[in-house]
């Protein structure tokens, strides 16, 4: 149910929709791939807690998140389905067993520290195998694999239950080839670690986008993330997704200018004819990016666009109603159905899964 707003500003998050967009996801999927949904960085602004719990009821396979802190807190509210930690710190390894988080473990040198750590404290622990192929970001390189092997006798403390590697550029066509080197070059580590283990664990590789390019590259298991959310990177079945989250705020006040007259600091916003201004309650520090500043963003004022006039503040944001029949207390639609975050995104020169991870703390999220 919706809760009552104290604030002008909120994030409301349609879980009708995002069970929606779940469901899409499942429908691409092979009966027996496993669905992997990444609820890092506040599961991608909406809310992890919320989401993970929304998706234990969806009975979805497993959950991932960047940090430790993040499957601590998922844990301490009760969530139990499995979770991977992509980048854990060495000081959070006992963390990990008390709380059963199950790290990516992604170099020969983090593999002996985790393994010893659990030899020391007579404790197993599953863990996820990231192999390079080509993102140069973390992971094993193939030359690593004979010592990765190595290892795995050394340690079997350690018991693989994944392997998998990340695309570079499934949402763009010109990657196409590499994406599916990657995919290749994957298949092929992956059969040299599966002979030294003995067993096959679950193998995966594509992210939302990939889910979308490379059907026939699923493995056991996908890893799904902005799709969830309501935004198709790859733009190959963006129709059939619906928006999850819409940002929303007020009009505090309402003022007519002159032609000439500027609106903010730095006098950035001149007003190119008679008008009228809306003072809207959010600014930068509530995650609506400075670069939207001087008419590079907009908002939707009754379903018009009214864009921004002058520096976005800290706080508060000027936007042009001239022609626009608004007044002060109305709701203004920042994010949402009818706004493209692609295209915001693009405006300012970032991707969305900026803009939707950037909605800061002190928005407050409403779940219905
Ligand atoms: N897998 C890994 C390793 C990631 O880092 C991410 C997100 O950055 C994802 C999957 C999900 O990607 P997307 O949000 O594009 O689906």
């Amino acid at each position: 149910r919706l809760q009552q707003r104290v604030h002008g500003t909120s994030l409301e998050i349609n879980l009708n929709s995002l069970t929606h967009n779940y469901n899409i996801y499942k429908t691409k999927l092979n009966p027996k791939t496993k669905l992997m949904v990444m609820v890092k960085a506040f599961a991608y602004g909406g809310g992890a807690v919320e989401i993970a719990n929304h998706l234990q009821q969806l009975k979805a396979d497993y959950l991932a998140v960047a940090y430790t802190d993040e499957g601590i807190s998922l844990r301490e509210e009760g969530i139990s389905l499995p979770i991977m930690v992509l980048n854990p710190s060495p000081e959070s390894f006992s963390h990990l067993v008390k709380y059963s988080l199950e790290p990516v473990v992604y170099s020969p040198s983090f593999f002996r520290h985790l393994g010893s750590f659990c030899q020391k404290n007579q404790k197993k622990l599953r863990i996820h195998l990231d192999l390079d192929t080509g993102m140069n970001r973390l992971g094993f390189e193939e030359n690593q694999l004979d010592e990765l092997k190595a290892l795995i006798g050394i340690y079997p403390e350690l018991i693989v239950a994944s392997m998998y590697t990340h695309l570079v550029g499934a949402d763009e066509e010109a990657h196409i080839g590499f994406s599916k080197t990657q995919l290749n070059q994957f298949s092929k580590m992956a059969d040299r670690i599966i002979d030294c283990l003995g067993y096959r664990p679950l193998l995966h590789a594509l992210n939302s986008a990939g889910i979308s390019r490379f059907p026939e590259y699923q493995f056991d298991m996908v890893r799904l993330g902005i799709g969830l959310y309501g935004v198709e990177v790859s733009g190959i079945f963006a129709d059939q997704l619906k928006s999850v989250s819409t940002l929303k705020t007020t009009i505090s006040q309402i003022k007519t200018l002159k032609k000439g007259d500027t609106v903010g600091y730095g006098r950035k916003g001149v007003m190119k004819r008679d008008g009228k201004i809306a003072t809207i309650a959010i600014g930068y520090a509530d995650g609506f990016d400075r670069r939207f500043s001087n008419g590079k963003g907009y908002v939707l004022v009754h379903g018009q666009k009214a864009s921004v006039i002058g520096n976005v503040c800290m706080d508060m944001t000027m936007v042009d109603i001239t022609g626009i029949d608004a007044n002060e207390g109305d709701e203004v639609v920042v994010y949402g159905p009818g706004i493209s975050l692609e295209e915001l995104a693009v405006a300012i020169g970032t991707i969305p899964y900026e803009l939707l991870t950037n909605i800061s703390a002190r928005v407050k999220r409403v779940y219905y």
